[in-house]
């Protein structure tokens, strides 16, 4: 006899994370590895943030405040939002799931971007919506595209700016045309993940949309610039009424009480952000010509990573780099079958990727 599981399981599957170093170790022996795959701060988080972890141990018998009151305040401060307008979650990914819940009935449909960070399908599948998948424009979101797929039944659009793992950005103009187009009872998710990476020209500050469009949710994390992706903390920024739709769905205690400390002390650490920042901007310009110049087109990109075509079958340029000790992230099940993608290492990460895949491709 079959157990019987939800039917739309058989539409999704496990999401595949970069592999670990230990994988690696353990699989090939290699110890000297350098892992450029998640898109991480390859600084790790500053000497602050590790010492709040470090006081935050001594209470953690103790559930954490399930209100997150002490990062909140600092986040509303931070942004200039009311403090009601914050939902923390486990990592924005949690954030991401709560809001497709919030939004999707079974049978209402939601709108996204081919080649966009794939959380926005697995949530969408989970909450029992329907996705519908717009082709690219030169493998960034058609706006117009999107606007065009809005059925009467769609209740959500995802849109991540930068999207990973092409790295293509939109503009605020372009941005606020599409968002006074959207009708008004359909939600539009704007993932900022890599927010604070961007120091382009035109590019949109979410946070101060909010008042403009009340159906827009922003969501950024700490598992980026801020370095802390280990400890999962994520939050959206929204109308009040909104966070409080999120606080129905979310779990108690969905952020730890490490999270919470480490989070608020980065927070505080805008040195730690600006010269990482700084460090992106020089090791993306370094990655990008560096590819360039080994002849490899690659796709432009706004955030701490590129994704580029290795000109030969994705797959097998990916093991050999393996082998070297580099680890990159395939990226086939975003519909990008011939790319690879490649994180902004320390300097010598990124230099150490360069020659790998210099020797690996003759
Ligand atoms: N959005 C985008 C576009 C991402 O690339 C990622 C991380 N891969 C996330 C959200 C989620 O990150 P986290 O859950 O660590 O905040």
């Amino acid at each position: 006899m079959t157990l019987k599981f939800n039917p739309a399981l058989a539409g999704i599957s496990p999401y595949r994370p970069g592999k670990p170093v230990s994988e690696l170790t353990r699989e090939l022996g290699i110890t000297d590895v350098v892992k450029l795959a998640s898109n991480e701060n390859p600084r790790g988080p500053g000497p602050a943030v590790r010492a709040a972890i470090v006081d935050a141990c001594g209470d953690l018998s103790r559930y954490p405040d399930g209100n997150g009151f002490a990062l909140k305040s600092a986040l509303a401060e931070r942004l200039g939002v009311d403090i009601a307008c914050l939902t923390l979650g486990n990592g924005s990914n949690d954030v991401l799931d709560l809001m497709a819940r919030v939004a999707l009935t079974p049978g209402a449909s939601a709108v996204i971007s081919a080649h966009a960070f794939i959380v926005y399908k697995l949530a969408v599948t989970l909450a029992g919506g329907t996705l519908i998948t717009v082709p690219a424009r030169d493998y960034g979101a058609d706006l117009d595209g999107m606007l065009a797929a809005i059925r009467p039944d769609t209740a959500i659009v995802f849109l991540a700016n930068p999207n990973n793992p092409t790295g293509t950005w939109t503009d605020e103009s372009s941005l606020t045309r599409f968002l006074d187009a959207v009708p008004k009872h359909v939600w539009v998710v704007l993932d900022e993940a890599y927010f604070e990476y961007v120091d382009l020209p035109g590019y949109p500050d979410g946070i101060r949309l909010l008042s403009r469009y009340p159906n827009l949710v922003v969501t950024r994390t700490f598992s980026k610039i801020h370095g802390l992706a280990a400890l999962r903390v994520g939050y959206a920024v929204s109308s009040p009424e909104a966070a409080d739709l999120l606080g129905r769905v979310r779990q108690p205690f969905n952020v730890n009480s490490l999270g919470l400390a480490a989070a608020t002390a980065a927070l505080a650490d805008e040195g730690f952000v600006n010269e990482s920042r700084r460090l992106n901007r020089e090791g993306l310009a370094e990655l990008t010509s560096g590819l360039t110049r080994l002849g490899l087109a690659v796709i432009p990109s706004a955030g701490n990573f590129v994704a580029f075509e290795p000109g030969r079958d994705p797959g097998s340029v990916y093991n050999a780099l393996l082998r070297e000790g580099v680890i990159v992230r395939p990226v086939g099940e975003y519909g990008l079958d011939r790319h690879l993608r490649v994180t902004v290492g320390l300097p010598e990460e990124t230099a150490r990727f360069l020659r790998a895949i210099e020797r690996v491709l003759g």
